[in-house]
């Protein structure tokens, strides 16, 4: 997973920190978006806003995406390699209401929206509330 976060943050153009390392790989191991919380209790010898200052920067680079999926707390996942985190890249989020995970759903774009005249979308909340295949 080193590797992996390495080849993405040069792929991305953000300088390797050892703390951006950490915070990347970790995120990669699993397919779930993590919140700050579950990054401070897992990096737990990492203090609370180098991890911070970390996703934001991440976020910046478009390294990865945050997902406001309903549960109070912002939960952020790895984005594609050549994601740009256009509206063309957004895709659905699935929020398990049983074990509180959220999965990023790749294969499943938004649908493109035809707004009123003059009208500007920011950002697209897209998520799917039900129970995952760990869940009863
Ligand atoms: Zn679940
Ligand atoms: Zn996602």
């Amino acid at each position: 997973m080193i590797d992996k976060a390495e080849r993405l943050l040069a792929v991305k153009s953000v300088k390797p920190t050892s703390v951006r390392i950490l915070v990347l790989a970790h995120l990669l191991k699993d397919a779930k978006a993590q919140s700050l919380k579950d990054l401070e209790v897992s990096l737990y010898n990492t203090d609370r806003s180098s991890i911070f200052r970390t996703l934001k920067t991440f976020e910046e680079y478009k390294v990865v995406h945050s997902i406001d999926d309903g549960s109070g707390m912002m939960k952020y996942a790895v984005c594609a390699e050549g994601c740009n985190c256009d509206p063309k890249d957004l895709h659905y989020h699935f929020y398990c209401t049983n074990c509180s995970l959220t999965y990023c759903l790749l294969d499943n774009p938004i649908p493109i929206v035809t707004l009123p005249e003059n009208f500007k979308m920011h950002q697209a909340n897209m998520v799917i509330k039900g129970l995952c295949d760990k869940c009863p």
